[in-house]
């Protein structure tokens, strides 16, 4: 049984997984309410938090398996805020030397890209390599608060980034976005709902990078725009038109993501194409990513709701879905790991 521990931002998580039947077990405790009166992740507030949400959870986990059953132990060792990664850190190392079992580090935008093969392993463990074969190269969007990112998984499993945000992610440009507006935090969500009503053409936001050879995504535009936009408006009028400029707005982040991830997908050969990361939860944004896939007959792989934000099945599940690197070495902290770094 393998025990997977997250806490590279507002989430602290534990998952267990059997390797005969998949995830077993997860665990998670949010601080999305904690840190919305200030509009972002403070991030001393987010580690102290997680020293007061491990034990707890820690507890929940022993109510349902015995510690005793856990033969290694994977962890987040990176990208993520430092203070809050050295918490799940010495969460698994105390584990570790007390169950006197291995630990071992992942890299969580790794895992991000994995997450959406999970279900598949769950389904089938015994199977599931050689449906992999099946599904492999695979193209990874990962859209998230910190990260925007196009990478490809080989067919030996070895991770190549494809492109990246030049500026803001995604989840980035609809939380500002959202903040301008006055619909509080976290802004992606509450400009869904806003949108659901809103004419998604109303408004014409830039796309940026479009034009460009390459496979990189830039954000920072849409929100000066916005500001524009809202200059021009006064408040009350602001209210009746906020469903329209909702709507066309989220609609200008998922149209650069969807149109890059097509013209990726066009540029090799991929089997699959995965949608993850906190942003993923967005249902515009996944309709339209099946209908591209469909439409370029590749097969698309979404994390189901629990797998899409930060969270610890991933976490333990990459410990399957790649080869570690050393056990029972120091674990450093790496708040700045690219997509391509592996521990
Ligand atoms: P993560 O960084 O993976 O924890 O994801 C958090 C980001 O996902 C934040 O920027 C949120 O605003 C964004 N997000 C969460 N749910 C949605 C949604 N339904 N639509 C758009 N963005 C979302
Ligand atoms: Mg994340």
């Amino acid at each position: 049984m393998i025990l997977g521990i997250e806490s590279s931002c507002d989430e602290s998580a534990l998952a267990l997984l059997d390797r005969s039947k998949g995830i077993v077990g997860e665990w998670i405790s949010s601080q999305v309410s904690l840190h919305a009166e200030y509009g972002g992740v403070v991030p001393e507030l987010a580690s102290r938090e997680h020293l007061k949400n491990f034990a707890p959870l820690l507890r929940e986990l022993r109510k349902q398996s015995s510690f005793a059953e856990i033969d290694e132990i994977v962890v987040t060792a990176g990208p993520g805020l430092a203070g809050c990664l050295a918490m799940g850190i010495a969460v698994a190392n105390a584990l570790s030397t007390s169950l006197g079992v291995p630990v071992y580090a992942v890299n969580h935008l790794r895992a991000h890209a994995q997450s959406v093969f999970i279900d598949r392993h769950s389904d089938r463990p015994s199977e599931f390599e050689s449906e992999l074969e099946r599904m492999l190269p695979h193209l990874s969007l990962i859209v998230s608060g910190g990260n925007t990112l196009l990478a490809c998984i080989g067919k030996d499993r070895t991770i190549k980034l494809i492109g990246e945000t030049i500026d803001d992610a995604a989840g980035e440009a609809l939380d500002k976005g959202a903040k301008l507006l006055g619909l509080g935090y976290p802004g992606g969500p509450k400009l869904e709902a806003v949108a659901k009503s809103g004419n998604p053409k109303k408004y014409e936001f830039p796309r940026a990078l479009m034009q460009k050879a390459n496979f990189d995504f830039s954000f920072s535009g849409l929100k000066t725009s916005l500001r524009y936009l809202l200059e021009g408006i006064s408040g009350s009028d602001l209210d009746q038109r906020l469903p329209d400029i909702c709507s066309s707005y989220q609609e200008a982040v998922v149209d650069a993501l969807i149109r890059k991830t097509a013209k990726a997908l066009g540029d090799s050969d991929y089997l699959s194409v995965g949608l993850s990361g906190g942003v993923s939860n967005n249902r515009s944004l996944r309709q339209r990513f099946q209908n591209m896939a469909k439409r370029l007959n590749v097969t698309p792989l979404l994390a189901r709701k629990e797998h899409t934000g930060d969270n610890a099945g991933m976490i333990a599940f990459s410990r399957i879905f790649e080869d570690p690197g050393n056990a029972d070495t120091k674990i450093d902290i790496v708040p700045g790991a690219r997509i391509t770094q592996r521990f």
